[in-house]
C-alpha cells in the first residue's frame, strides 16, 4: 500500500507499450493515446509566481503546456507563442490559463523568422505589460537513421527552430529584462547522450547547453540568471509526428532506469523553481529530468 499523497513513480503514470500513433508535425495533443498529463488536475499553486509577466514558447502542447498551467496557478500571466496549425491546442491551453484567474495572451507564429521573433517579444510585452520570465520551449525533432538521407533543408530548419530562435527571441527579450528576470531553456538529454537517428537535434541541444552557460555569466551582473532544462523522453506531440519512428514510439521510454516516460505535469514544477526567486542562487545550469538516465 502506498501513502495518497506519496505515490510510487514506476506505477504513478502509463508504461509502454503504447500504440503505434502516425501523425504530421508539429502534432496535436488530441490525437495521443493516452492523452499526455499536464497537470490540470493535480498541480496546485501556491503564489511562487505572483504578478510576473512569461513568455513561454511552444506553449500550446506537452512541456510548454504544462509550464503555462503551472506557472498560471503559481500567479504569473502567460503569453504563449506556437504554430497557426495548433490554434485548436492553444486555445486549450488560454483556457486553462484564464480558469486560474490570470490573463493568456495567445501569440501564433512562425519562430524560424527573426522578423517575427522580434514582434512575438514586442506582442508578449505589449499584451503582458512587461516581462519578467522568457521560457524559450518549442523544438524541432525529426528522426533519420542516416547521415546520407539527412537534407541541408532539415539541418537548417532544425538550427533555425532550436538554435537561431532561442538567439533571436532571447536577444530581443533581453532589454526589457530586469534584475529578478529569469530565462529558462528547454535542452535535452541529447545534449549529453546524442542518439544515433537524432544527428541534428542532438546538436541543436548540445548548443543549447553552451548558449545557457555563456549567456549566464554574461548577464549575471544584470541580475538575470538563465538556465536550461534536459528532459528524458516525454510523452508529447514531439515524438509520434516524426520525432521518433513508430516501433520507438510503442516502447517509449523503456530505455530508462525508470522504464517509462515523464508525463509533462512532471517536469512543470523545476521551470517553476528555475523561473522563481527559490533559484536565485542558481544560474548557468542544466537540470535534468531524465528517469534516471545520467546526464554525465
Ligand atoms: P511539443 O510538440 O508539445 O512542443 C514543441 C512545440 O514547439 C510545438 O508545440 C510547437 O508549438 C513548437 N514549434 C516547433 N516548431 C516551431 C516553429 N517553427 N515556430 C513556432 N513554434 C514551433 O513537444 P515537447 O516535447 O513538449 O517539446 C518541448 C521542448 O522539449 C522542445 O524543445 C523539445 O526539444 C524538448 N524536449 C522534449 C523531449 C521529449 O521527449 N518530449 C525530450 C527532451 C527535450
Ligand atoms: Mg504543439
Amino acid at each position: 500500500m502506498t501513502k495518497p499523497d506519496m505515490p510510487n513513480p514506476l506505477t504513478e503514470y502509463p508504461q509502454p507499450p503504447f500504440p503505434r500513433q502516425p501523425m504530421s508535425a508539429p502534432g496535436l495533443t488530441g490525437e495521443m493515446t493516452p492523452t499526455p498529463d499536464h497537470g490540470e488536475q493535480s498541480y496546485q499553486g501556491s503564489g511562487r509566481l505572483e504578478g510576473r509577466k512569461a513568455l513561454i514558447t511552444g506553449g500550446d502542447s506537452g512541456i510548454g503546456r504544462a509550464v503555462a498551467i503551472a506557472f498560471a496557478r503559481e500567479g504569473a500571466d502567460v503569453a504563449i507563442n506556437y504554430l497557426p496549425a495548433e490554434e485548436q491546442d492553444a486555445q486549450e491551453v488560454v483556457k486553462l490559463i484564464e480558469a486560474a484567474g490570470r490573463r493568456a495572451v495567445a501569440l501564433p507564429g512562425d519562430i524560424t523568422s527573426e522578423d517575427f521573433c522580434q514582434k512575438l517579444v514586442q506582442d508578449a510585452v505589449a499584451g503582458l505589460g512587461g516581462l519578467d520570465i522568457l521560457v524559450n520551449n518549442a523544438g524541432k525533432q525529426t528522426a533519420i537513421d542516416s547521415i546520407a538521407e539527412l537534407s541541408t533543408e532539415q539541418f537548417d530548419l532544425t538550427f533555425k527552430t532550436n538554435v537561431y530562435a532561442l538567439f533571436w527571441i532571447t536577444k530581443a527579450a533581453m532589454p526589457h529584462l530586469k534584475a529578478g528576470a529569469t530565462i529558462v531553456n528547454t535542452s535535452s538529454i541529447q545534449a549529453r547522450h546524442p542518439s544515433p537517428n537524432l544527428l541534428d537535434y542532438a546538436q541543436t541541444k548540445a548548443s543549447i547547453v553552451a548558449f545557457t552557460e555563456a549567456l549566464a555569466q554574461q548577464v549575471a551582473e544584470k541580475g538575470i540568471r538563465v538556465n536550461a532544462v534536459a528532459p528524458g523522453p516525454y510523452w508529447t506531440p514531439l515524438q509520434p509526428s516524426g520525432g521518433q519512428p513508430q516501433d520507438k514510439i510503442e516502447e517509449f521510454g523503456s530505455e530508462v532506469p525508470m522504464k517509462r516516460p515523464g508525463q509533462p505535469a512532471e517536469i512543470a514544477p523545476l521551470y517553476v523553481f528555475l523561473a522563481s526567486k527559490e533559484s536565485s542562487y542558481s544560474t548557468g545550469g542544466l537540470f535534468g529530468s531524465t528517469g534516471g538516465m545520467p546526464l554525465s
